[in-house]
């Protein structure tokens, strides 16, 4: 080995953990509010904190992504059929699965890894009620196709901007494009609240009909006007997420520079492509994904394992495909005939270790273990 393997574990990602102090510092105030739940001033401080970062007009917090993605499809009555990427974490296609939607596979855009607008409208039946693409790394969906088919055909449109927290393109927030978007400030995420998320819409008039969703359906006391479920966040978590709030430029400068650092290394690795979100557009910082090709000689799947001996522990994010799936594979277009960019890409992509924390010439020498593997 050219490099010496790491002395300790380098995973994927590493949760952003402010300095203890704070948190208990938060607690205290909690404590003394007595106020540990349902809207109390923690939840209402970071529901007007998080809209303003994520410039959108209105935000409701969830307990976490998924239940908040259930919410958004509820809010928007789909049934029947919703056309959706393979190429994505479990709970997207779970969310339609739970609702008794059927999910209908869409093959990828080659480029973006998001759901391709060229090959929605031949999915389209007289059961489709909605289209859900996934903004995959931060890289945003074709959302001004998207919307065109969508008007077109009377559809409504779901984002799952779990990894697009702080994505703008052109100055707006990913949060405004779609009839609703969902965040997740899962530990694992960029912005965490240790579990949690985030329905943003950019109608506001929407947000009376979400949060009763949210709690129940309870007007008031007296009043249950809808079958809601329990999503709400807790002020523990709103707490923690207002102090990973104020060191979220930080966080976001660090994860830049060792962006940067990656892209110096790998840039020109003959079978090295890297993901990266187009011009004007501001990337979330959540993932670094670089894709492996034939030229690279090794496998995806020989690199992932090969790292391993350097104690680097990289994930293939997203494979399987939902679409695989035993829960979803026998249905119709789930068939990976029809899905060869997804399958192509679940093959290729290698996520790589990103947190501030991650020492830059770390970076320099995980790019030389990669070099190393190469057999051209
Ligand atoms: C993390 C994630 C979710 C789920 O979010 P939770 O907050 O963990 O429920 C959904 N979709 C994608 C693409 C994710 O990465």
């Amino acid at each position: 080995m050219p490099v010496k393997p790491f002395p300790e574990p380098i995973y994927v990602t590493r949760p952003l953990l402010v300095d203890l102090e704070e948190v208990h510092q938060a607690l205290g105030e909690l404590w003394r509010s007595q106020w540990l739940t349902n809207n109390g001033a923690k939840h209402r401080q970071l529901e007007q904190e998080l809209s303003g970062v994520l410039k959108v007009p209105a935000l409701s917090l969830f307990a976490n992504g998924t239940i908040a993605l259930m919410a958004a499809v509820r809010s928007l009555e789909l049934q029947g059929e919703v056309i959706t990427t393979p190429f994505t974490f479990p709970a997207t296609t779970h969310v339609l699965a739970w609702q008794n939607i059927r999910p209908v596979f869409c093959d990828i855009d080659e480029n973006t890894l998001t759901i391709d607008p060229a090959r929605i409208r031949n999915l389209i039946t007289d059961r489709t009620s909605g289209i859900l693409g996934v903004h995959v790394y931060g890289m945003p969906c074709n959302v001004k196709a998207i919307r065109r088919i969508a008007d077109e055909h009377h559809l409504k449109v779901v984002y799952d901007a779990a990894h697009a927290f702080g994505t703008e393109i052109a100055g707006t927030g990913i949060g405004n494009f779609g009839d609703i978007s969902m965040f997740s400030f899962h530990a694992t995420k960029l912005f965490h609240t240790l579990e949690g998320g985030a329905l943003a819409f950019p109608s506001p008039g929407r947000k009376e009909q979400i949060d009763l969703l949210r709690n129940f359906g309870i007007k008031n006391e007296e009043e249950v006007l809808l079958p809601g479920i329990n999503g709400k966040m807790n002020e523990f978590q709103a707490a923690v997420g207002i102090l990973n709030l104020r060191h979220l430029d930080a966080e976001r400068k660090k994860r830049a520079r060792i962006v940067g650092a990656y892209q110096r290394n790998l840039s020109g690795m003959p079978g090295i492509r890297i993901m990266t979100v187009p011009e004007g557009t501001v990337d979330s910082l959540q993932y670094f994904v670089i894709r492996i090709q034939e030229a690279f000689g090794a496998s995806r799947d020989d690199v992932y394992e090969s790292m391993k001996q350097y104690n680097v522990f990289t994930r293939k994010y997203f494979y399987p495909l939902t679409s695989d799936y035993p829960c979803y594979r026998k249905l119709p277009s789930a068939d990976p005939v029809l899905l060869p960019m997804a399958r192509k890409a679940a093959r290729e992509v290698l996520c790589l270790p990103l947190y501030g924390d991650l020492a830059p010439d770390s970076v320099d020498a995980i790019c030389e273990m990669i070099g190393s593997l190469a057999r051209p």
